[in-house]
């Protein structure tokens, strides 16, 4: 505040409290308009053993959605449910119906991306009795429309049947739906809330015998009376296999699977025949009624066993399970045969078998299925225990079928139904994009239509973009771009990329395109300085100071504060970046040194005052100082500076550029150095420095220009690409370049240019040779002479790593240790390429402009090659099977 005060030269401190004072009042009534809610299950902290316990009525109010109990079970089934029973009469408990835990039975996600975490009550009649969210996620409940909004639509289901077709919006009779009202502003959170009430509540009711399994047509097979070996069915995909390796179950890694199976129909008489030989298929058809289902299972390695010891204590094999649509057949000892061996040639050696028999009229052959194993995992971090199942999915050779197979009509994924509510919003979101895209592709139209002193034609569109980026995204669409999704993109890049996990928000997964796409054509400042909604926000209340008359208080930070304290972003993001490889939920809550969750998805006023304050004081900055998060704390900003270092386009400099000045003192951003060059990480894309590039009365050296040929009656010809007036008579190019070179450092450059001398006159496949080299091979000659400890240490380094690569791929290293060694092993690269290699490239790729390298600029590099490099590898050894998760 002290620096702060200096720069700004305070001179009329009690005109200043007044107007500062006015506007806080403002803000405060503003905040206080907005509607309040509770904010009870708002990311609420749920026991950490709620989905393992077995006395889950222990950890939750199981009685607040089922009233009539006076006492539940322990968890039972699976998927799992509680039973609820009244008094006891003659000694004997009354069942009076279930308790559920929705994420017992299905993850749909919300709005949030995560699902809402529902207590569910059900009598034996399959009435809903009660409904209690636990948890969620969803700040749409809490910007705008209560929390109490989502309890009074699920009250909507009290007293309906499970049984009942239900649907959100209008009750059509005579299709046999029935309507719940929606939540108006949060269709696709209620949409998901039906499907999870419906979707839990149906798995329960089918499994204690509420809901009849769906009945399917039963199969009729296409007999050719011909024998199959193993091979030939495996082929055809009448034999299907299930592997689970021991990391999947939190197990240390072992060569051998935890374990393999092979299953497979049998009551196809080809299949049945080709497996047991016509003796023994003929015996089992005996005994099978008409709708009965036989299938088989052998273990063909491991050492578990896949009937588990849950049949000897009570007759159900507990870790085999079969699933069809939305019903689950389980096996009891009643369904088991034994299964004396394989008939077709080339069946492997097995050490567990059995036949089991499906004796459910809802079970069809012709339908898919799935033959889910039931396994123990543990968490490595946590040491808890939870149940996760392995579904392998088998469905009969359409050969086999009369008539082929089935048509069946697919449910839309929950990302789809999203996509198709908000199809209009998403549409006008995605022409947004491609309009300030290309705004920004023409945009030095707009600057040459612009002068210093009228800048609308450029105004216009940015003030319009910012206009949009605040209203429509980020107060509207809550479309926010945030720090947590890059280090969600870093992890899902190197883990698992599952498209479904990112096409849930449409515009936040729109909005990453176009970062992604304008960060390597331009750099960030396009997202930054014109379509960030914070970032627009933030450079709005600058304006709006100014406006109120706050602009004799308006200034920056004294350069030499404003270059040290540029890299505080930077650390924030690596500290972040660093954490996640640790504890992805501890780099989420730190991540809240981002305000835009307070300010767009929650609301200030929902909050702890801590936040609300956090917010304020930054807007209240941004009165004074254009943009001081973004320049100095933003980690995204941070995050999308390091590859706007290779940003294709760059804004145009001239010669005179290092020695005028007037574009550096007009950048708000800070972003022009006393050489005249533009840091493109800084730069936000105001384009001012534009609008003064080709003005003939503001820019000084054309200013010059012009008052001279206005003097000697010359003719005033157009401004160059160069900048400068296009000449009267032509010049050569090799005498403007000896002309500049003598004026000072080159500020259409980021850095000084640099000649590689081992790539000079370097073509074809010997360029791409070095091209590669360069990328691969840190050391060079010069880095040898110079620091010769420093590459000895790097290269021992290089091994150690790639031996961590090489235990990675024989499946012996975990991610995390994989990665800890890639981040150790890029802090060195960094400093052997400045030892040797000091140059990165400026433009695209394919180019060869090279220019010396700033810590940062080398930073940068090596950071965004390894992390490619790295996912590729990563994915690779995934692939394989070979990473331990
Ligand atoms: S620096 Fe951060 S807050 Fe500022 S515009 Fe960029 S992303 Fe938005
Ligand atoms: S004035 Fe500064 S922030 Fe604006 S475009 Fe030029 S360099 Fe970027």
């Amino acid at each position: 505040m002290y620096l702060l005060c200096k720069s700004l030269a305070v001179r009329d401190v009690r005109d200043f409290a007044y107007r500062l004072a006015a506007f806080f009042f403002l803000l405060g009534s503003l905040l206080m308009m907005a509607p309040r809610a509770q904010a009870g299950a708002y990311e609420a902290k749920l026991p950490d053993d709620l989905h393992t316990a077995k006395d889950l009525c222990a950890l939750v109010p199981c009685a607040d959605v089922f009233p009539a109990a006076s006492s539940f079970s322990p968890r039972m089934g699976q998927p799992p449910y509680v039973e609820a029973y009244g008094t006891a009469e003659a000694g004997k408990k009354k069942l009076l119906g279930y308790v559920m835990l929705s994420t017992d039975i299905t993850d749909t996600p919300a709005y949030s991306g995560k699902p809402v975490v529902t207590l569910i009550g059900m009598d034996v009649t399959g009435h809903f009795t009660g409904i209690k969210v636990l948890k969620h996620s969803e700040p749409i409940l809490l910007l705008g429309i209560p929390e109490s909004a989502l309890l009074k639509f699920n009250q909507q289901y009290v007293g309906k049947s499970v049984t009942d077709k239900i649907e959100v919006g209008q009750t059509r009779a005579d299709e046999g739906v029935l309507g719940v009202d929606a939540i108006s502003g949060a269709t696709v959170t209620v949409i998901a809330q039906n499907q999870v009430l419906m979707t839990s509540g149906a798995a329960v009711a089918r499994q204690v015998g509420i809901m009849a399994p769906v009945v399917r047509e039963a199969a009729h097979y296409a007999v050719t009376g011909q024998h199959y070996s193993w091979e030939q069915l495996v082929k055809e995909g009448a034999l299907q296999k299930v592997q689970v390796k021991n990391e999947q179950l939190g197990l240390e890694h072992s060569d051998t699977p935890f374990i393999e199976l092979w299953f497979g129909d049998l009551n196809h008489p080809d299949i049945g025949r080709s497996l047991l030989g016509d003796n023994s298929w003929n015996n089992l058809h005996s005994q099978l009624k008409p709708h009965e289902h036989a299938l088989f299972v052998i273990r063909t390695a491991g050492k578990e066993s896949f009937k588990g010891s849950g049949f000897v204590r009570g007759g159900i094999y507990d870790r085999v399970q079969v699933k069809q649509g939305g019903d689950s057949f389980t096996f009891r000892d009643l369904d088991y045969l034994n299964l004396y061996g394989i008939a077709a040639d080339g069946a492997p050696a097995y050490t567990e078998s059995a036949i089991f028999v499906i004796r459910s009229k809802g079970f069809s052959a012709s339908y898919p299925w799935k033959l889910s194993f039931l396994g123990n995992r543990i968490d490595r971090a946590t040491g808890s225990k939870s149940f996760t199942s392995f579904d392998t999915a088998y469905w009969m050779p359409a050969s086999y079928l009369e008539g082929g197979r089935p048509q069946i009509e697919e449910a839309a994924a929950p990302w789809v139904r999203v996509w198709k509510s908000k199809a209009l919003e998403i549409t006008l979101f995605a022409l947004l994009l491609v309009a300030v895209s290309v705004v920004y592709a023409f945009r030095e139209k707009l600057t040459r239509l612009s002068t210093h002193k009228n800048k609308w034609p450029v105004n216009a569109f940015k003030y319009s973009a910012w206009a949009l980026s605040i209203g429509f995204v980020g107060f509207g669409a809550m479309a926010q771009p945030s720090i947590t999704q890059v280090l969600t993109w870093f992890h899902a890049l190197l883990f698992q990329w599952t498209w479904s996990l990112f096409l849930t928000d449409p515009f936040i997964f729109l909005f990453w395109i176009f970062i992604i796409v304008t960060v390597f054509l331009f750099g960030r400042g396009l997202f930054c300085g014109w379509m960030c909604p914070f970032g627009s926000l933030s450079e709005a209340m600058y304006k709006l100071g100014g406006l109120i008359g706050l602009k004799r208080f308006q200034g920056h930070l004294p350069r030499v504060w404003h270059d040290r304290l540029k890299w505080v972003k930077y650390g924030i993001f690596f500290g972040l970046l660093t954490i996640s490889v640790f504890s992805m939920g501890l780099a989420e809550m730190l991540a809240e040194v981002e305000p835009f969750k307070t300010t767009f998805l929650v609301g200030i006023s929902h909050r702890a005052w801590p936040y609300g304050l956090f917010v304020c004081t930054l807007l209240g900055l941004s009165l004074f100082i254009e943009r001081p998060y973004c320049k100095y704390i933003c980690p995204l900003g941070a995050s999308l500076a390091m590859p706007s270092t290779f940003r294709w386009f760059g804004l145009r400099r001239k010669q005179d550029c290092n020695s005028c000045k007037a574009c550096a003192v007009g950048c708000g951003s800070l972003a022009i150095d006393a050489a005249g060059r533009i840091d493109h990480r800084e730069c936000l894309h105001c384009l001012d420095c534009m609008v003064l590039y080709t003005d003939v009365k503001a820019c000084p050296p054309l200013a010059k220009e012009r008052k001279r040929r206005e003097r000697d009656g010359l003719e005033i010809t157009a401004i160059g690409r160069d900048g400068y007036f296009i000449p009267i008579h032509p010049v050569s190019v090799d005498t403007v370049n000896t002309v500049s070179t003598k004026q000072g450092p080159d500020p259409r450059m980021p850095t000084d240019p640099v000649a590689p001398p081992h790539k000079a006159g370097a073509r074809g496949l010997r360029w791409l040779w070095l091209e590669l080299r360069d990328h691969l091979w840190p050391w060079s000659a010069e880095g040898w002479a110079s620091q010769k400890a420093l590459q000895i240490a790097g290269l021992s380094l290089a091994l150690a790593v790639s031996l961590a690569w090489l235990l990675a791929a024989m499946g012996r290293l975990s991610s995390a240790a994989i990665i800890g060694w890639w981040f150790g092993w890029s802090v060195y690269e960094v400093l052997i390429r400045l030892s040797g290699r000091r140059y990165v490239k400026d433009g695209p790729w394919w180019q060869a402009n090279y220019r010396y390298a700033s810590v940062m600029d080398m930073l940068s590099y090596v950071g965004f090659k390894n992390l490619l490099i790295g996912a590729v590898l990563f994915l690779t050894l995934k692939t394989l099977g070979l990473l331990l998760v």
